[in-house]
């Protein structure tokens, strides 16, 4: 079994022990990452990106990668599959001989 799989099979026991699937829609999972994803944000807030605090900005970013996972599950999604299938659609939109060095949006390459 993958890494992956096994962080959200735990992420589903820690979740099941508790009763909370039913807490667990699609809608409030994605509203909840975002909210994981703003606590994250957080830490920089008012901040130069060094001042963070890197143990808040690791449990924040764990927040955020659970409620992933946890979305991922609730689809059905293989996250390794979804994450090397956007990898290479990126790489379209993004050639290296375009894109290489800036960050204008693949539409103004
Ligand atoms: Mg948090």
């Amino acid at each position: 079994m993958s890494d992956i799989k096994r962080i959200i099979e735990k992420l589903i026991e820690f979740r099941n022990e508790r009763d909370w699937e039913q807490f667990h829609n699609p809608k409030d999972l994605a509203v909840a990452l975002n909210i994981e994803s703003s606590e994250l944000l957080e830490e920089y807030l008012w901040k130069k990106p060094e001042e963070a605090n890197k143990e808040s900005v690791k449990e924040e970013l764990a927040d955020v990668f659970a409620y992933a996972f946890l979305l991922a599950d609730k689809y059905g999604f293989d996250v390794k599959k979804i994450v090397l299938d956007k990898i290479e659609s990126n790489g379209r939109k993004y050639p290296i001989d375009k894109a290489k060095g800036t960050t204008k949006k693949y539409d103004k390459l």
